[in-house]
This record gives structure tokens, C-alpha cells and sequence, in this order.
């Protein structure tokens, strides 16, 4: 079995060098020489896809990504891709594959928090576990997140910890299975998985706003949205907002400019049918809000493909309050 490791950077390549600066260096070959055990469950081949901090990806890189990784699946020797990014915007490339990638060869991100040159390390643990989830049967043709000896849908997958080698995890419903020794536990397969989308990549557009609500937020928030392709935005509870906001979104509107809704709860989704106070979940509804059950920094890489697609309609619903 052959695993092809693409490496984009982020900690699991860096080094530090004297202390506080430590930087995307390391090549994958590098990153595969850190865990001599890996030869031992895989014929591992190496990709140089970038190597830059995560905060540097671009949108039109994702892109690109989703074609090389097009390329290794169809190409009959590679049986799984790992690929090693930094975690800050993981969640958000991950799923941007996931709803791209077509392929049946199993893709799974990975990472770490703690880089090569600090004691304890998690890179060569994560991409080892990230090769043995390639493994198995239930990955075939899904875009995963191996971290902490957990593998996450990339769908469902969130950053939660700013420093700690445990911050992967998919709110609510849990991980799909975990790594034990060599083995791989699996527990729940994703239902209501999203269908792949062909996007036009010349038509990527990074200029989607993504705004979380907050108590008496002054409306220059929304307003800043006039000019853009998209607003997500994150509403409080199930879809609440204050009402010193609705003409501007009464704007955005009237400007064409789609709105897609979402809550800023970690968990749960907006409700269609509970309130009907001014700035409820029915005021979202009578704007004409699209619904989104991700959060608000993956309903926003959805927007991106879905404006690229040009699929808006299918990948997002519209509710009202007759549904
Ligand atoms: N702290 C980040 C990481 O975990 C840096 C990045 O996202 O590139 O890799």
C-alpha cells in the first residue's frame, strides 16, 4: 500500500531556531525521516505542495490543492494522501476538499501543535495515525482530520484550543473512530454527507464577509458587507439578532447580495419556527436568509464553493416559516 504525504507547512514543518521564531521549513520528506516506523505500515511517497503558515493559505491554494490531489487519485499506485497543514485554518481547507474532492482515494489532514524542536512533539504521532486511518475501509472516498489519535469528518471538524495538543473536535456528535495502538476504532460513519462540487476555480472568490452577531452590535458591521459577494453570518441562540441591525441587512439584501445564516452556538442549528419577536429567527427568514448547520468559519468555504460552483440553490436551503 503507497501513501503519498503532501505537505502545504504549518508547525508540524517548522523549526525553531534560537528561540520564538519558529517558521514553516521543513520539507515532507523531512517530516517522514521524523517517524522511521511509518515505512513499516506503508510505501510512503512525497509531495512538496508549500510550506507556509496556515494564516497564509489562500482560497485560490485550495483550489490548486484539490487539483494535485485529483492528480494522485488518479493515479493507480497511491492508495491514501495525507496532508500536513498548520491547524489554524485546517477546519476551513479540509472541508473546502471535502466538498471539491471527488476521488475514492482517502484523503486525511493532519498536523500538530507542538513543533520538532519542543519537547514532546505531536507531528510524527499524527501523521502516523493519519497513515493508518488511510487504512481503513471506512475512509475510502472521504476527507478526514487525524489528530490526537482521533479522525474527525472534515465536515464537522473545529479547532478548539489555541495551544493544546487536544484541540480537534467535532462538536456534538463526536469523532467518527480513534486510533488504539495500530488499530483504527470506528464508531459512527457521517450521514447527510454533502455531494461533491465542481467549482470553477477562476471564479473563487475570497470576498465573503463573515460576521458574528453580538449584543447591540453597531450596524457598520453589516454595512461593510455592501460591496461583497456573501455574507455569513453567525447569529446568537437560533437565530436571533438585535434590531438596530435589520436595515442594514435590509440593504445588503436590496444590493443582491445573499445572506446565509448560521449560529454562533458550538452547537445546535437555527430554529425555523419558535420565535417571532423583531430580530427573530422569522425576521432571518423574511429577509430571505439562506440556513447553513455549520459553523461560521466553514458556512463561509461553503459560500466560496457554492458562489464557484454556481450552486447556490442546491447547497443551501431557504426556509420559511410555512416548512
Ligand atoms: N499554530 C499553527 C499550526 O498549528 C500555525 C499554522 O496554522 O500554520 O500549525
Amino acid at each position: 500500500m503507497t501513501v503519498t504525504i503532501v505537505s502545504t507547512g504549518g508547525t508540524i514543518a517548522s523549526t525553531e531556531n534560537t528561540g520564538g521564531d519558529a517558521s514553516p521549513e521543513l520539507s515532507s520528506s523531512d517530516l517522514v525521516a521524523a517517524v522511521p516506523t511509518l515505512e513499516d505500515i506503508a510505501d510512503i511517497e512525497t509531495s512538496d505542495f508549500s510550506n507556509v503558515p496556515s494564516a497564509q493559505f489562500t482560497v485560490e491554494q485550495m483550489g490548486a490543492l484539490v487539483d494535485h490531489l485529483h492528480n494522485l487519485d488518479s493515479d493507480p499506485s497511491v492508495d491514501g494522501i495525507v496532508v500536513t497543514q498548520g491547524t489554524d485554518i485546517l477546519e476551513e481547507s479540509s472541508y473546502f476538499v471535502d466538498l471539491c474532492y471527488d476521488g475514492a482515494t482517502p484523503v486525511v489532514f493532519t498536523g500538530a501543535m507542538r513543533n520538532p524542536s519542543l519537547p514532546s512533539p505531536d507531528g510524527p504521532a499524527n501523521l502516523l495515525a493519519s497513515v493508518r486511518a488511510t487504512q481503513a475501509p471506512q475512509a475510502t472516498g472521504s476527507v478526514l482530520v487525524a489528530f490526537n489519535d482521533r479522525i474527525h469528518a472534515a465536515r464537522e471538524v473545529t479547532k478548539t484550543n489555541s495551544m493544546n495538543v487536544d484541540t480537534f473536535r467535532s462538536p456534538e456528535f463526536g469523532p467518527l473512530a480513534v486510533i488504539e495502538e495500530d488499530r483504527v476504532v470506528w464508531r459512527r460513519t457521517p450521514t447527510g454527507v454533502d455531494p461533491s462540487v465542481v467549482v470553477n476555480y477562476e471564479d473563487l472568490t475570497s470576498n465573503i464577509h463573515a460576521v458574528t452577531v453580538t449584543a447591540d452590535m453597531p450596524p457598520a458591521q453589516i454595512e461593510a458587507a455592501q460591496e461583497s459577494n456573501g455574507l455569513c453570518l453567525a447569529a446568537t441562540g437560533a437565530g436571533h439578532i438585535p434590531p438596530r441591525i435589520i436595515p442594514a441587512l435590509e440593504d445588503i439584501v436590496e444590493a443582491g447580495v445573499p445572506i446565509v445564516a448560521t449560529t454562533r452556538c458550538p452547537e445546535g442549528r437555527l430554529a425555523r419556527n419558535s420565535y417571532e419577536f423583531e430580530g427573530s429567527e422569522t425576521t432571518l427568514q423574511d429577509l430571505g436568509c439562506y440556513y447553513s448547520d455549520l459553523n461560521l468559519q466553514k458556512t463561509r468555504i461553503r459560500t466560496i464553493v457554492a458562489i464557484g460552483a454556481d450552486r447556490f440553490e442546491a447547497l443551501f436551503e431557504r426556509p420559511t416559516q410555512s416548512d
